[in-house]
């Protein structure tokens, strides 16, 4: 892209100083003090500031790794990354700005922000405010059309409403931050992956001291429109744009609150910005909303899901599609269709066995445990049946000081937007009463801001000669969860299909009917919107 710069632009201050005094010494506030953004001598944008025509030793800011944030109505700090001369060694450096009235501190708000996007961000960054040119953690591990695509996706409103309705999550959290005020009042808090700012509002209604809004989507804006204009709470929150991974803050904080689950917990790898935010921001023994997520697991019994995906590739069994023989691409169809874990709510009785439950303490895990998720399964099944695969669900939990609050997405209980989860098998299994269930489920974490899974489940041979055997039968499948199958019925029109239905593969294959054909993602995700089919 052409370089381009803009016409330097200067603003009077009150004062201005360097909040660490190792660096320089304060600037004396006889003499006007002047900010000026313009290019240096290495011909970057530079922001200077100097006293009438002399420039101050030491107080440039190179725009490219520089962010401000508004400390009061006429207070702001300018923090940027620096170097020491052998640039051996990074550094954080913050400047206090102090302007002479609002007028003049939102002006040169406007144009930091201003050569920060048209300058900084046009020519070297390509996301938003960071604090370091080098590529970050996030950046590393994640394929930019990857992040692409999920931050255009939560940057818009219509994908926010449908978390904020989804009353079950939003007023669990805020149930979870209200009764337990003493953890906010006072409390420096950061809101990591803020969205439309939400729990930033809430934390600060619970009395928060300040509340870091980090949030790298376009939504950044609304949330800062949302929070200005809800000027009480407003005033003790900063919302900054940019990734957890990469933006700096000016001080540490006591307290992080998230909303990071996605569905089975882990799908869009957002925990381990939950992580890593804890280790760049939280203070030693700080708490963390949510503290502990769990994921919860079982075997299933579902004839009419099992008989409906494997009639999605019967279409491939068409030896004359217009004089065309499709058989040849049948097997692949079939292996397709039960690739995709299927995400919608169940009725509990179809599980077969008590679950199993594997946790992840958010205060504790490192940020790579995340990488790979390797959990033993092992049941004893309540029923004789054939079971169709693993069936999935998550709580979290918040641990406050003075009440524990749990977010469940359990079959059974009230349903949210993440509903429930399910591996299905193509080679289901038989069991008995009493009998031992064994496997594994294994999640591999791709670029692509989700999991591979894989699946095995194992069960000894019943019937006429097991006895003597004791052979086991073994079926495995491999699942992207960056692709489900959304599959929303309602959960009691479930159970009436399920016992009732005259006809039920009529019935499967009129759900069948209602997304298949829309094979754009932009689409689906807005058709399922009010179902909540969205990326969590
Ligand atoms: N906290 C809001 C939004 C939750 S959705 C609420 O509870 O309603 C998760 C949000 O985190 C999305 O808006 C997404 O853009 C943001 N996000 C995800 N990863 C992030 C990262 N690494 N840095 C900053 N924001 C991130």
């Amino acid at each position: 892209m052409e370089q381009k710069y803009k016409q330097e632009q200067e603003f009077p201050l009150a004062s201005v100083a360097e909040l660490s005094s190792s660096l320089s010494s304060p600037v004396p506030e006889s003499s006007p003090v002047f900010a000026r953004f313009g290019v240096g001598t290495s011909g970057t944008a530079e922001l200077q500031f100097h006293r009438e025509s002399e420039s101050i030793d030491g107080f440039r800011v190179d725009l490219r790794a520089a962010q401000l944030f508004k400390l009061g109505p006429v207070q702001s700090v300018c923090i940027s990354e620096g170097s020491n001369d052998k640039k051996e060694k990074s550094y954080s450096r913050g400047i206090t700005i102090q302007f002479r009235d609002e007028e003049e501190s939102s002006a040169f708000h406007c144009a930091f922000d201003q050569w920060n996007k048209e300058v900084v961000q046009g020519t070297d960054l390509a996301n938003g405010v960071v604090s370091d040119s080098k590529k970050s953690k996030f950046d590393d591990k994640v394929e930019p059309y990857s992040a692409k695509m999920y931050f255009h996706y939560y940057g818009q409103l219509l994908h926010q409403q449908n978390m904020l309705q989804d009353y079950v999550r939003t007023g669990t959290y805020y149930a979870a931050v209200i009764e337990n005020r003493a953890d906010f009042t006072g409390r420096v808090v950061v809101d990591v992956g803020a969205g439309s700012g939400i729990l930033s509002l809430f934390a600060a209604q619970a009395g928060a001291k300040h509340v870091y809004a980090v949030e790298a989507s376009e939504m950044a804006e609304y949330a800062r429109k949302l929070i200005a204009e809800n000027p009480s709470l407003g005033q003790r929150i900063t919302v900054i744009k940019g990734k957890v991974e990469e933006v700096e803050l000016p001080e540490k904080a006591d307290i992080l609150i998230s909303e990071p689950m996605g569905t089975l917990l882990v799908n869009e790898r957002m925990l381990e910005s939950y992580v890593i935010a804890r280790d760049r921001f939280l203070v030693p023994n700080g708490k963390m909303f949510p503290t502990v997520g769990r994921i919860h697991m079982a075997p299933f019994s579902d004839e009419y899901l099992f008989v409906e995906i494997a009639n999605k590739a019967l279409f491939w069994q068409q030896q004359n599609y217009f004089g065309v023989d499709l058989t040849p691409l049948y097997g692949c169809a079939f292996q397709g269709y039960f690739s995709q874990p299927v995400v919608d709510a169940f009725d509990p009785r179809l599980l077969v066995a008590p679950a199993i439950s594997h946790t992840i303490d958010f205060t504790k895990t490192k940020e790579e445990d995340l990488y790979e998720i390797d959990i033993p399964l092992r049941f004893i099944a309540s029923v004789g049946t054939r079971v169709h695969g693993l069936a999935c669900w998550f709580d979290v939990l918040f641990d406050g000081s003075t009440v524990q609050r749990w977010l469940t997405t359990a079959p059974g209980a009230p349903t949210t937007h993440w509903y429930q989860l399910r591996c299905v098998l193509s080679q289901p299994l038989y069991v008995m009463a009493g009998q031992e269930i064994t496997g594994q489920l294994r999640m591999i974490a791709h670029s692509s801001q989700s999991y591979t899974i894989y699946l095995t489940l194992s069960a000894k041979m019943w019937g006429p000669g097991a006895e003597q055997g004791g052979i086991l039968q073994t079926s495995s499948c491999k699942l992207d969860l960056k692709e489900p199958y959304y599959r929303m019925s309602q959960p009691q029109a479930y159970a009436v299909a399920q016992d009732q239905q005259p006809h039920p593969l009529m019935h499967a294959q009129d759900i069948q009917i209602q997304g298949e054909d829309l094979e754009e993602p932009e689409l689906l995700q807005q058709q399922i919107q009010n179902t909540g089919g969205q990326l969590q």
